[in-house]
Parts: C-alpha cells; structure tokens; sequence
C-alpha cells in the first residue's frame, strides 16, 4: 500500500488554504475536531438543495429521498465498523457524549444498583467519566478507575484486579486522546465477558484514524462522533448489539420513535428508531455516511500509518529539548497526538504564540481533568494530526515553540 498523497489530499480540504497574515494555517488540532472535504460539504449542500425533507412519516417524493438516504446512512455506519447487524445497531445521536449518555440512562439507570461496580480508567474523557460518575451517584454503583502507569499504559494487572463479579460495566476509551495511547480493549471486553459484565468502548479517538472491527473487539457498546472523522458536527454514533437494544428502553420519548399511542400507553418503533426520538439528524446523518466513503475511498490502513509516522516524527522533534515534557507512550506506540508542556511557557501561552505563527493546537485540560491531575499538571498542549497534515507543518510547530521559548526566556 503506497504512502499518501497529502498534496493530493489537502486539495479536497477548502479550509486549509486559508492564511492568516499570509502564514497559511497549519490544523493541528484534529483530535478535537477534523476538517471536512469537499464530498462531504457537497453531499450536505446536495441535501438542502435538493431533497431536504422530514423523514419516515412523508409520503410525497421528498421525504422518501430523504427517508432512503438517511436509513441506508445507517447501514453505510454499520459497514464501516464491522456492524453486521446494519442499521438495527446503529443510532444516530449528537456526538460521542449523548451516545454515552444513552446508554447510562436507559441501560445504567435501570440496571444498576448498589451492590454494582462499573470499571473504567484514568484515562476516560470527561463524556464517559462524569456521566458514570453522576449515574453511580443515582444509582448507587461503586466506579472504580483502572490506573495508568508511569508511560501511560494502562495497568493490566490493576484491570484483572478491578474487574470481577462484581462489574456490571467496563467501560474504556479505546484511544486516549490526551495520552495518544491505544488501549486493548479486546482483552479487556474478555476480561468483562468472563465476569459477566458489558464493556462500552468510546472510539471518539479510534474510528476516525485506524480500522474498527467492533465485532472482533466484541463490545457491546461502541460510539464515536461524525465531526471528527470528516463529517460535519452534530452527529454521533451508538452501535450496540441488537439483543442489548432491544432490551433497553428508550432515553427520549416523543415523535418518530412510536408505534402505536393512547391516552394510557405507547408502544415503541423498532431498532434503531426506538433511540432516536423527534426530527433525527437528516443532514448530518447523510453526511457521515459520505464521510465513511471518504475515509474508505483513501484507506484507513493507509491513513493510520500516515498519522502514526508523523506522531514518530513529532516524538522525536519534541523529546529532543531538556525542557519539553511529552505525556504518554514512546512515539512508535502511539496514535497521531502529542500532548506536551514547556518547562517556562504556560500551555495557553504557547498556544497563543503558535496561534501567531497560524498553528493551531489545543491547550488545556482536553478534558480529561482526572488525569492531568494524575500527570501531576493543570493543563498541557497538544498537537494532534490527520491525514492532511505533513512533517512540514510539525517544523512549523517546532519553530513557534522555538519563537515561545525565546520570548518567555
Ligand atoms: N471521548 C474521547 C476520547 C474524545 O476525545 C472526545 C472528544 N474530545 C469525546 C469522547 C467527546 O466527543 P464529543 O465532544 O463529540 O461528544
């Protein structure tokens, strides 16, 4: 498989050609939200242009386009994850956080009780830490946090320790998107199974830039967000195993998700419809789909390597100063993000200063509180890449850190 043609991708990126102060910005803040290519701007205009019409109630020609494309975007999302199930898997919902959301309602909130554990990590982001967080506070369930060690792996042997009969959820974030690391969340969905407990995985970090098979993960749970993997925002997944949805009741009620309704009773649509209550997100939903056929059309085996050699490259740039501290794993074992600080120069600083160089990165906490405390700090940069993003721009971010540095001296 050849390397990328970045020249070649960056053209489908109208954003990325703009400039500030003539200094064309360099996006290296992808692990908050990616750019989106012009397929994908083109299917959202084709949409509102064309077809744009409320689905599954119309009869006139519209709303079946639009009915049509917005139940095949399902089985699009389905394929691209290694759903086999299709649509009857997949929900759409707003992003990550409302995926996780819906599940700690519909399935925490009824499932768990006191004598429950859910186990999770260090790592989480804020969207799974605080929602089991508030549901163990209902519910009364112990939450438990797998813990990190010294490079930022997490600690197995603490897992195996953690996770018993007592675990009625794991639940992990696949790739950590402060830590850049990539945890194994096979083994532990077999260390969950073996207990009896489900595992949700959140992919946010995942889908986006590596191959996803969630049947030969074997999670229950799954979700991750259109915005950032090439989809526009508003849109998020939840895939899980047609048994489990089927079980669980819904989190909103209202239009669309309704069968039959009385004064007394209602009865509920089928999979997935049953989770997604009111005007769904046509748009986005549509959109996404166009996304996956991007990322497929370039490869994501392909685009993982890409990503990852940059993350080696910018390792190596950045753990060559004495006074740049990089988190988490070695270069060759991560994902394509850097979170980092500089000795003298406060992260928003340094944001500010890269911003003046028209480099874009994060700077704060990426919400994962919990553990910058744990990494014993209150904020740190990161610079996280796509496929669009090349070595030439890491110089650029080492050059503004050089400029910060001066400044600060
Ligand atoms: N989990 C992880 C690992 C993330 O990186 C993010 C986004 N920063 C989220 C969840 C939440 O995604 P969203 O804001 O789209 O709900």
């Amino acid at each position: 498989t050849d390397p990328l043609d970045t020249e070649h991708i960056r053209a489908d990126f109208p954003i990325l050609q703009r400039e500030f102060d003539g200094t064309q910005l360099v996006y290296l803040d992808n692990a908050a939200t990616s750019q989106t290519p012009e397929p994908v701007i083109d299917t959202i205009a084709e949409y509102y242009r064309t077809y744009n019409a409320n689905v599954h109630r119309g009869l006139h020609q519209l709303s079946q386009e639009a009915s049509i494309a917005y139940e095949e975007a399902h089985d699009r999302v389905a394929e691209f994850i290694g759903a086999s199930g299709g649509r009857e898997e997949i929900v759409f919902t707003k992003n990550t956080t409302e995926s996780m959301n819906l599940v700690a309602y519909a399935w925490g909130l009824a499932e768990l009780g006191p004598e429950d554990e859910v186990v999770t990590t260090q790592m989480e982001h804020h969207s799974s830490l605080v929602t089991w967080q508030q549901i163990g506070k209902k519910t009364g369930a112990e939450v438990k946090y797998i813990r990190i060690d010294e490079e930022g792996y997490l600690d197995m042997d603490h897992a195996k320790e953690l996770i018993t009969d007592d675990t009625a959820m794991v639940s992990v974030a696949h790739v950590s998107n402060t830590l850049g690391t990539i945890n194994p969340v096979s083994e532990l969905a077999e260390l969950a199974h073996d207990h009896g407990a489900y595992i949700f995985v959140d992919g946010a970090q995942s889908v986006p830039h590596q191959p996803v098979d969630v049947e030969a993960i074997d999670a229950d749970f799954f979700a991750f967000s259109g915005h950032k993997m090439c989809g526009p925002t508003g849109i998020g997944v939840l895939y899980g195993k047609r048994e489990l949805l089927e079980s669980m009741q819904p989190y909103l009620y209202g239009g669309s998700m309704v069968r039959k309704v009385t004064y007394e009773e209602t009865t509920f649509e089928e999979l997935p419809w049953k989770f997604e209550a009111g005007t769904p997100v046509i748009g986005q939903g549509i959109a996404l789909a166009a996304a996956c056929d991007y990322l497929d059309e370039i490869g994501l085996e392909r685009i993982q390597r890409h990503e990852h050699e940059l993350a080696e490259y910018a390792y190596d740039r950045l753990t060559e100063f004495e006074d740049i501290t990089v988190y988490g794993p070695p270069g060759d074992d991560r994902v394509g993000l850097v979170s980092f600080n500089l000795d003298s120069v406060h992260a928003h600083d340094l944001s500010s200063i890269l911003n003046d160089h028209a480099v874009a990165i994060r700077a704060g906490d990426h919400c994962t509180q919990p553990l910058h405390d744990t990494l014993d700090t209150a904020a740190s940069a990161r610079a996280s890449f796509y496929l669009y993003n090349t070595r030439k721009e890491i110089d650029a971010l080492i050059e503004g850190i050089d400029d910060a540095r001066a400044l600060f001296a």
